[in-house]
């Protein structure tokens, strides 16, 4: 049985991750800051603590075995004008959205090189086809872990590791309902299921499948890919 982890997986998009790979048959551990008292594998982490990270695959490690699927779900978004964006705030979005993604590949890696074997899926965002107004720092994190998908595929690749990008576009989590709440989506939820090719909001099952291809077996000769996963919103 293969252990994934699975960061940001207490909420949204992650939370799909989980319940869609537990189904699947693998081992999951969630890393996210909040996570759910129910599940025995979800541990407290800032994916932007090395330190924090390192403790918990540990203990995964002795629970489940070693880590050979990765899913990076975590991640946080800003609105601001970028006039008024601070460097703090800049550096925060940067050190969830990239850094955290340096530090969880890291982390993982001896397990795969020692297996021969790894799949690696980094969650970025459709706003990095087209940049987003307001969210300069959020979309360049995020055009930061396409790139880095694309070199990682191309160094691990030899050790029968693939790495590959999913960016989701307006898929129906906590995060899209917040922004939805401080009218920063220009427009309803409802409003823009009209714009969607597919006319309909994205799930976080979407998402999942996704993933879940990506993690199989039949996907082994694809990496360094980038599959949009956004109804249509972004060709
Ligand atoms: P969400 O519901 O807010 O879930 C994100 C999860 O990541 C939350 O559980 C959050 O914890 C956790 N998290 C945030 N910072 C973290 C940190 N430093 N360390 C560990 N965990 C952390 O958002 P979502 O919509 O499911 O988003 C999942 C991913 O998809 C994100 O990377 C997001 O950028 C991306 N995405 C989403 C959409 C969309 O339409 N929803 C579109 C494009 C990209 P807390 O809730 O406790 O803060």
């Amino acid at each position: 049985m293969k252990t994934a982890v699975v960061t940001g997986g207490a909420s949204g998009i992650g939370l799909g991750i989980v319940e869609r790979l537990r189904a699947d048959g693998l081992n999951v551990a969630t890393l996210d800051l909040n996570p759910s008292a129910e599940d025995d594998f979800a541990y407290q982490v800032d994916v932007t603590k090395p330190d924090e990270i390192a403790e918990a695959l540990t203990d995964v490690r002795t629970k489940l075995g070693p880590i050979t699927v990765l899913v990076n779900a975590a991640g946080i978004e800003k609105y601001r004008r970028f006039h008024n964006l601070t460097f703090e705030e800049w550096q925060r979005i940067i050190d969830v959205n990239l850094h955290g993604v340096f530090h969880t590949v890291q982390a993982v890696l001896p397990d795969m090189t020692a297996a021969n074997w790894g799949r690696i899926v980094n969650i970025s965002s459709s706003s990095t086809h087209s940049g987003q107004p307001f969210m300069a720092a959020y979309v360049a994190a995020k055009s930061g872990l396409n790139g880095l998908t694309k070199s990682l595929a191309l160094e691990l690749g030899p050790y029968g590791i693939t790495v590959n990008a999913v960016p989701p576009g307006f898929i129906d989590t906590p995060m899209l309902r917040r922004s939805e709440e401080k009218q920063l989506l220009g427009g309803t939820i409802e409003e823009h299921i009209q714009r969607t090719p597919v006319r309909r909001v994205g799930r976080p099952a979407d998402i999942a499948a996704a993933c879940s291809f990506l993690i199989s077996e039949d996907a082994g000769y694809i990496t360094g890919q980038i599959l949009g996963v956004n109804g249509g919103r972004n060709t």
